[in-house]
This record gives C-alpha cells, structure tokens and sequence, in this order.
C-alpha cells in the first residue's frame, strides 16, 4: 500500500519540468520560455511593503482579505466590467493559482466533469485532477483557438460541473470577443453551467477585452496582481462571483492559506498609484515585434493579449521535436503537449529585451526553413 494518497499520482509535472531541467544544462540560453513579466514591481509598491512591514502590519488578516484593499478592488471591478460585486461574493486569494485552488476544491466532486477548452494552462487538468474530476477537452485547434458553442453543447453531460475560460489565454494570447462570450453563455445559461473565468492576464489586452461575467450571471472570475505589477512572488488574487461559490471558498481558505499574504495585501493599496499604460505599451510593441518575424515561417494564434505566441510546429515535425531542435540552439521555448493534449505547437513568451526577441526569433526561423 503506497503511503501517499492517490490524489498525487492523478497529477504529474514531468512535461514542464523536463523544459526547465533542459534549461539549466544550457549557458545563458535566450529563454523564451518564462511565462512572468520582466519587469520588477514598481516603486511606489515596493515602498508600500516596506512600509507594511515596518509599521507591524505582519499578522493574519481577515480570511476574505483586508476591508481596505477588499474595497479599491471591488471598485476596480466596477470600473472594469461595471459590476459591482457584494461582500459576500468577494475573497482575496493567494494569487490566481490560490482561487483556483480554492474553487475547484469548492466545487469538484468525484466522477465531476470539467470543460476545458484545449489548449490550456497547465495547471487546469491537474487540479481538476486532483480533487477527482475529470478534464474534458474543448478542442479549439480548428477554430482559431475560439469556442464553439455547439461543439461545447455537445460536451455538456449530467456530470458536467463547470466551464473553464482563461481569456487572454495563456499559451494562445487570444481574447474572446464579446459576440463569442455572448454565444458561450447562453450555451451555459441554458444548461444551468457556472463558468470559472481566469483572467490574469484582463490588462494586457491589445484588443477589446470583455470579462465573461459581463454577459453571463453565473460567472466565478479569477483575476490577479502577478502578472500586471511583476509581483509573481509575492501571491495576490481575487475571486469574484456567486456569494454561495465564494463563501464556500472562504471555508476553505480559513482551514488552508488562512489569508494571502499579509504584507502584500497593504502594499497592494499602493497599486493604483501605478501606470501600466507603459508596460503594455512595451509588451504590445515586443508583441508586434515578434510576430512580425514569426509570421514569416510560422502559422501563428491570434495574438490578442497576454505576452504569449502561439506558433504551430513546421510540417513533419511535432512541437517537442521543434522544441528539442530550437534547444540544439540555444533556444528556449515550451512545446505545445505541455499545454494540450496534442505536439503541434510551441509557445513563445516575448517577455524579454528586443535584442534577445530579434535573435532568438530569427533562429527560430531558420530552423524553420532548414
Ligand atoms: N492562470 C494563468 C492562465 C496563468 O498563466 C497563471 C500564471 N502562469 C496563473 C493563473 C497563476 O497566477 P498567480 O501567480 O496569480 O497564481
């Protein structure tokens, strides 16, 4: 009898960590792989937490999040979607990765079916994996990496629990439009299905950017501060949705995280002090940039947001035998099976300086043409 609950064995990080275990035996490779920002957190954040510290604001907080950061966020997401959530449907989370956690723990039943639309961010299938549910895959390959709507009402079954969105996605970088969520959520309405919709990436957008609560009630939205103000490490997010989902999220988080961290809470007061407009500016011109070269030897996804391309494989070969090929070269780029159930593709993450993209994506190309 194995001594670790089968819920491990469910789940396994062997596809990711044979890329960076690849990564560490390359000297100074250009590493398209990471999927943060390269910026560091901004000052007037930094100086927040130091302040936080100082001033002993280093204890527990309320499960639900400090009132003060609780409050700038819900009106954040009136600004945003003009909703305006209630207290009780509203929880600070240990980053988006902690909401999910805590959802999908929320939710998920033995034997639950969870649509995912493939490709996908990795860590879907696993958690849904581990609390018991099964993934089933919302192929989106034929269809630019959109949705469906009667391929997804042919997937929904009595053991269907919820959707799973992620738009800007990550890897594709494609935003649904609001026509393609409005077909999605009467799907969703008519079979009574909550959506889960993480939208980490909501404020880099490069086109319109509709949150899926927007046109549909019964939406569960996970948005963060990881990406957007280059604080990865310091596990901030929030949930916003039906006061039954969350409060059963808070239960959970108060006998799991206890709270997100304290010191970043309050120094996350400091973020609307921040403008952004400069680092999507930047990451909307290393987009253009990169998919400018790209372009000319790769069949590219839509590349609507994020910091992500999404580039198919050359013809005969599969996305890990390109990847292995572009880290003969010093390369680092993540094949496609690591986000999909198929290894057609790899993903590119343009979060570094200029001369590193031009280098690495004409590499990329010439491995293309030989
Ligand atoms: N969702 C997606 C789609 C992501 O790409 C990531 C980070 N790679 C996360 C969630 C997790 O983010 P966080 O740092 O907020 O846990």
């Amino acid at each position: 009898m194995s001594r670790l609950a089968a819920r491990t064995s469910r789940i396994d990080s062997s596809g990711i960590r044979k890329v960076f275990d690849l990564a560490k035996q390359l000297k100074d490779p250009i590493n398209l792989s990471i999927g943060q920002p390269d910026f560091d957190v901004p000052d007037a954040v930094k100086q927040a937490a130091h302040a936080a510290i100082d001033s002993g604001k280093n204890m527990y907080t309320p499960t639900q999040g400090i009132p003060e950061l609780r409050a700038q966020l819900i009106a954040e997401e009136k600004e945003f979607t003009g909703l305006e959530w209630a207290e009780e449907e509203f929880i600070i989370t240990s980053g988006v990765s902690g909401g999910l956690f805590l959802a999908l723990m929320a939710l998920i039943e033995e034997g639950d079916e969870v649509i995912i639309p493939d490709p996908y961010f990795v860590m879907y299938k696993h958690l849904v994996s581990l609390f018991g549910g099964t993934p089933v895959y919302l192929d989106t390959y034929d269809t630019n990496f959109g949705i469906d709507a009667d391929r997804l009402a042919s997937l929904i079954t009595p053991k269907t629990k919820l959707l799973l969105l992620n738009s800007p996605g990550n890897p594709t970088g494609r935003i649904f439009s609001r026509e393609e969520l409005e077909k999605i959520a009467a799907v969703c309405r008519k079979h009574q299905l909550l959506v889960v919709s993480d939208e980490i990436y909501r404020r880099f957008a490069y086109v319109e950017m509709v949150s899926m609560a927007e046109v549909y009630e019964d939406t569960l939205v996970l948005a963060g501060h990881s990406k957007a103000f280059g604080m990865t490490g310091w596990r901030l997010g929030y949930a916003c949705g039906p006061a039954d989902v969350v409060q059963a999220m808070t239960k959970v988080q108060q006998y799991s995280f206890v709270c997100a961290p304290a010191v970043t809470q309050f120094a996350a007061l400091a973020c609307p002090q921040v403008e952004l407009s400069p680092y999507i500016a930047d990451y909307r011109a290393k987009r253009d940039l990169m998919a400018g070269i790209l372009s000319q030897s790769f069949e590219l996804g839509p590349p609507d947001g994020a910091f992500y391309l999404w580039a198919k494989a050359p013809e005969g070969m599969t996305g890990t035998e390109f990847v292995e090929k572009a880290i003969a070269r010093n390369v680092l780029v993540i094949p496609g099976a690591v986000f999909s159930e198929r290894d057609t593709h790899f993903r590119v993450c343009y979060t570094v300086p200029d001369d590193k993209l031009r280098e690495g994506a004409n590499i990329l190309c010439e491995l293309a043409r030989s």
